[in-house]
Order: C-alpha cells, then structure tokens, then sequence
C-alpha cells in the first residue's frame, strides 16, 4: 500500500484542502514553493502512464479540481506537474497532480 492510500484511508495525517468521493488534495510535507499542494485520484493509479481510456473523465476532474483549488486558494499563476515515473522524479506510486505557486519559475525544470 502507498503513502497516499495511507492518507487516503486517514491511517496517516494530511493537511486536507480537498475531498469528495473521486480525489482529494493536501499539502506537501515538504514544500518546494509558499503554496504546493497535491491532487490525487482516490482509485490508485500508479501514475499517468497508466490511466486507460475509463479514467478520461477522472483525470479530468484532477485538472478541474487542481484549478477550482487554485482559485479558492487565492494563487492566479501556478504550476501544474506530473512526475511520471522515478527518472523523471515520482517518489509516490500513486498519481498526484503537484500545484505549485507563490514564487517565480523557471523553464526548463531541473
Ligand atoms: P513525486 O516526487 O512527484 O512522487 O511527489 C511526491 C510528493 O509527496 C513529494 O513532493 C513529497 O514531498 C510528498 N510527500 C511525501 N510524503 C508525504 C506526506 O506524508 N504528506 C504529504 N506529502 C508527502
């Protein structure tokens, strides 16, 4: 089982800014800019690479999610990412859209 089903569960604590019956977001533990918070499906899709043409709508509604808390947080410019497997810098085997915001960035990502 991964962290995240762990926090999807309640069995480990997060700082919930989101939830209904299809995904749910929290903040990061470990911040990497003033406002970084994670959206994840609650069907536990390893990562993007795996989602099938049934999660068109789930993923979706992570990007929709993902703007309507951006909105509600206040942040109009922010960064959306998705770390799709270790080399490109997942650590948490389950997917999650990361939302970053509150200082600039740059381009190309490291
Ligand atoms: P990834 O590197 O794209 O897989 O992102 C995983 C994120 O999960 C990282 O930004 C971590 O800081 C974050 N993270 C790890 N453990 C926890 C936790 O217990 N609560 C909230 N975020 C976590």
């Amino acid at each position: 089982m991964t962290l995240f089903q762990k926090i999807i569960d309640r069995e480990i604590p997060a700082d919930f800014v989101y939830e209904d019956d299809d995904v749910c977001a929290f903040r990061d533990i470990a911040p990497q800019a003033p406002t970084h918070i994670l959206v994840i499906p609650k069907k536990p899709l390893v990562k993007i690479a795996e989602m099938g043409e049934e999660d068109t709508l789930l993923i979706g509604k992570l990007m929709l999610c993902a703007t309507q808390i951006a909105k509600e947080q206040g942040i109009e410019d922010y960064r959306l990412v998705i770390n799709n497997g270790a080399k490109a810098g997942q650590s948490v085997f389950h997917l999650h859209l990361h939302i970053l915001a509150g200082r600039p960035f740059t381009w190309p990502p490291g």
